[in-house]
């Protein structure tokens, strides 16, 4: 194959990221290659939001998102919003409803996402080649070379889409940051996000409520979710762990409350209209049964409530509603639906996603340090960064 700039640009990655890019360089004109190393596009799109694909959220916004620089991407997502991306949505005729905290899923399949980002692909006349094992990049003459079984493709840009090794049994992997430290790029650490929690130890014993859920505020840091908690057989799941899990770090607690909204006092007014009530009749009321069960052991008071002192009742209650677990870590990339940290964005320009340092070279997507919560949040990040990539290409 020949070494001509036949393209103006090259995407690494026909993930969300990648797609979105190339479709909208394409359609400004631009010869886009996209080198895709699985044997179809959009894997990641498929599955997600349990094959419904939740691929934005209406409350987008910066502060929902984590990266060592909190202002980074202000600049992307005001320029395309997530209404911007439902009415792309919506050209294409694709049915959409809102499940709720403004996330919207399609009625019928998360194909009809890849479809639809093909289709755009095909209106700006992008490339499309995948199962491309991608053996060496490299950058001279004002060209990057990037050298597959099939050849060389040569582009005055490059733009790394690969996103994250989470989710490794899919070929997910760190690829982006070593080309990104190829080109002395920074990688802030990456770590499993929106991930299960592990207990163990006096914790574990929650073990036995595997398959139990709730609704709870669930705390870390000075994060709080108000959302379902899901035991499982190895510890914390469900979307309040998930969002928390982005901001844990190992060592620290998380603190649920098994009571949210609930009148402070709640138990010493049950004491007064139900005094022959135990604890665990009153826990039932509001939780499923075995969980009911095992808090109510877990704080010991089995008795009609009218014998437990107000101060004990008060204290049952305030350990009810801030209960601490020690997770002694995570489910690891093997679960975590996103990578938090990547492609430093002190490296990048806010605007236009290049390397300040190497232009021409530009990172969008997951790759970067860029983390949003559950939600949609981590797509619309993906089509804005690609967006605003591709308006610079
Ligand atoms: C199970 C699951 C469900 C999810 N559900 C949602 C959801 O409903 N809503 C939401 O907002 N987010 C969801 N996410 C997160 C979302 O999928 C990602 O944030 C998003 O896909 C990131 O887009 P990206 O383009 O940066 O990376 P990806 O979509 O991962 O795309 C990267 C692409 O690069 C390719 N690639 C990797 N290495 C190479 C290489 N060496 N050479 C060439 N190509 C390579 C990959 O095969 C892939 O196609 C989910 C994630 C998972 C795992």
């Amino acid at each position: 194959m020949s070494d001509d700039p036949t393209y103006d640009a090259i995407v690494l990655g026909a993930g969300a990221a990648g797609l979105m890019c190339a479709a909208e360089a394409g359609k400004r004109g631009r010869r886009v290659l996209v080198l895709e190393r699985a044997e179809q596009p959009g894997k990641k799109i498929l599955i997600s939001g349990g094959g419904r694909c939740n691929f934005t959220n209406l409350d987008t916004a910066p502060d929902r998102y984590l990266s060592a620089n909190p202002h980074f991407a202000k600049s992307a997502l005001s320029r395309y919003t997530a209404r911007d991306f439902l009415a792309l949505v919506e050209a294409h005729g694709i049915a959409w409803h809102e499940k709720t905290l403004g996330q919207l899923f399609c009625d019928g399949s998360a194909k009809q996402i890849v479809a639809m980002l093909l289709a755009e692909c095909e209106r700006g006349r992008v490339r499309i080649a995948c199962a491309q094992e991608i053996a060496d990049v490299a950058q001279a003459d004002g060209l990057f070379r990037v050298r597959t079984q099939e050849g060389t493709f040569a582009a005055p840009a490059l733009v790394i889409a690969t996103g994250g090794p989470s989710i490794p049994k899919m070929g997910a992997t760190g690829f982006a940051y070593d080309l990104a430290r190829q080109f002395g790029l920074k990688v802030v650490e990456p770590m499993p996000a929106l991930v299960p929690l592990t207990l163990s130890g006096e914790d574990l014993l929650f073990r036995d409520l595997s398959g139990v859920a709730t609704e709870v505020v669930a705390h870390a840091g000075k994060a709080a979710f108000r959302e379902a908690a899901l035991f499982t057989h190895r510890g914390l799941s469900g979307p309040a762990i998930l969002q928390v899990s982005s901001y844990w770090r190992h060592g620290e607690a998380v603190a649920i409350d098994f009571l949210p909204g609930s009148e402070q006092d709640w138990l010493l007014a049950t004491k007064r209209t139900a005094p022959r009530q135990t604890l665990r009749g009153a826990l039932k009321a509001r939780l499923p049964d075995r969980l009911a069960t095992t808090l109510s052991e877990r704080v010991g008071l089995d008795q009609p409530l009218a014998g437990i002192a107000d101060a004990k009742l008060r204290a049952a209650q305030e350990r009810l509603a801030r209960w601490v677990f020690h997770p002694n870590g995570s489910e690891g990339f093997a679960k975590a639906e996103v990578t938090r940290g990547g492609i430093s964005t002190a490296e990048l320009s806010s605007k236009t996603m290049e390397a300040k340092r190497v232009p021409g070279l530009h990172a969008i997507g997951e790759a970067v340090d860029v983390t949003g919560w559950l939600g949609g949040y981590n797509f619309q990040w993906a089509w804005a960064s690609g967006y605003a990539a591709a308006q610079a290409l």
